[in-house]
Parts: C-alpha cells; structure tokens; sequence
C-alpha cells in the first residue's frame, strides 16, 4: 500500500496576510499538524525517527502545532514538573525523555540541575538525539546485580520524565528503557492526556510489571493525568517482559481537536 503524503507545507509569507488568509494559513497549519501527530501515534518509533531525520521540518511544524494546542489548556505538564523539581535538590539528575524544545532544561540547568534530555531531532544544544524507545544513551544495565537483588547497576539519574512522550507503537520499551538507566530507588514521572486511556488501572499495572511501585495518581486536571512511580526489584523473566512490552494498546492515539 502506498504510504500518505503529509499535506504540503503552507507557502512563505510575501505580503501581511488578511484575516481570511490567516485563518486559512491556520486550517492548513492544523491539517499538516493533525497529519504528523497521527505518525508519530501509529508508527513504530524507528519509523518516525527515519522520518523527521529525512526531513527535519516535521519536527519544527509538529512543535509549532503542540506548542498551539498546549496554550488552550489551563496547565502545561511541563510547567507543572518545572515547579514541582525545583524544590527537589541541585544535585538531582534528571532525564527528560521525549523532551520537545527542552523547556525542563532550560528552567532548570541554571538553578544547578543536571537535566538530560533526549528526543529523536536535537536542537543542537540542550538536545540529545535518541530514540528513546530503542536506546537511551546513558549509562546503566539490565543485567541483574548480585548485590542489590532485581536491579541492574551502573545508573546515574535519579529522575525520568516521560511528558507527553510516550507515542510510538512501542511505547511500553520506553518504560523499560526509564528503568534500565534509573537508580534502585529512582523516580519515573509520566504525565499523558486523559482520553489516551482506556484503562488506567491496567496502564499502572504494565508501568508496575516492567519494574516500579505506584506512588500517586493525579487526574484532578481536566486533560491530563499524572503518574508517579519508584524504580523497585523487577521480577519478569524475558518472555513475560516480552508479552508486558506488546500491550500498546493501552494507550490509544491522541487525536487533537480541529482548529
Ligand atoms: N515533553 C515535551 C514534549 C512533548 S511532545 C513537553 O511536554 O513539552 C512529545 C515529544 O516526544 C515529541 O517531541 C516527540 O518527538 C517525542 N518523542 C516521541 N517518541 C519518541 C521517541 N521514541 N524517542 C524520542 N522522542 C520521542
């Protein structure tokens, strides 16, 4: 079957624009955003790596679209984890998985953190490129350790933030990625829209099964929810980490609304 073509990018703008003009530029806009967010969703996240490597301005187009939608709502997750992990100390090392335009970074490296943040197009600065679902860069190994029973060694993070991020079809190996590199006792912090679940007790127990306990559950926001969880002892041979990993289905797409 042939693949779908992303609508054309809007043309350059020559002269101001009127009214009508901006509010067709802002359909079209939608479109082509509705258009990358539905990729990014359905496809297996090697794929939509390969396609914003080949062309990098789906990746500016879709944080335009994101940063368009996020303005509607009353909080930003972002913000939330802003304030929430400027309290916590300066040496906290945090990786940001999934990080848009490293908004985390960008607070919080000049209070002292240590903000790592990954996503599949650098900026150039704060951004590393990975794919986060495959390989996180960092240091830390699933290989059990004797000496400290169900958890790997050689970690440094203490915190993972997973914002808005987990969208490919496999999305679950990013978990399993959060855990490889997070300190025994560390932090995973997800925050998704409300409407990508289906069953929420069930997206917990996947979280649980690839190695962390729940902490707190936050769906007081009106679209969004919030997960806290603590890295613990995994206890999941390699074909029951095999079956959690293929249970994508309890996040569905997220589908944005048309402008
Ligand atoms: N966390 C940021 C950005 C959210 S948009 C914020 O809340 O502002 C979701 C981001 O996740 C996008 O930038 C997208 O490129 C990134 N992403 C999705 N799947 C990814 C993957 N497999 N590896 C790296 N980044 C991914």
């Amino acid at each position: 079957m042939e693949k779908s073509k992303a609508p054309p990018p809007p043309a350059a703008n020559q002269a101001p624009l009127t009214s009508l003009q901006k509010k067709m530029k802002g359909s079209l806009d939608g479109a082509r955003f509705r258009w990358i967010n539905e990729e990014l969703y359905k496809s297996h996240s090697t794929t939509a790596h390969e396609m914003l490597r080949n062309d990098p301005d789906v990746f500016r187009e879709y944080h335009e679209g994101f940063r368009h939608q996020v303005k509607s709502w009353p909080v930003n997750p972002v913000d939330h984890y802003i304030s929430q992990l400027s309290k916590y100390p300066v040496r906290t090392v945090v990786a940001d998985l999934g990080c848009g335009d490293a908004a985390l970074a960008q607070a919080l490296i000049p209070k002292g953190m240590v903000v790592l943040s990954f996503d599949l197009v650098s900026d150039g600065a704060y951004v590393v490129e990975a794919d986060v679902c495959e390989k996180v860069p960092l240091p830390g190994s699933e290989v059990l350790d004797e000496n400290s029973p169900g958890m790997g060694k050689g970690q440094l993070v203490d915190v993972v933030v997973c914002a808005l991020s987990l969208m490919g079809t496999n999305w679950p190996s990013c978990v399993k990625e959060a855990w490889r590199i997070l300190k025994p006792g560390g932090e995973l912090k997800i925050a998704e829209v409300t409407s990508r679940f289906s069953d929420v007790k069930k997206f917990e127990k996947l979280v649980c099964e690839l190695g962390f306990k729940a902490k707190s559950m936050d769906d007081s926001n009106s679209h969004f929810m919030l997960f806290e969880f603590k890295k613990v002892p995994r206890n999941l041979g390699q074909k029951g980490l095999d079956k959690v990993l293929t249970q994508t289905a309890l996040l569905k797409p997220c589908e944005y609304k048309r402008r």
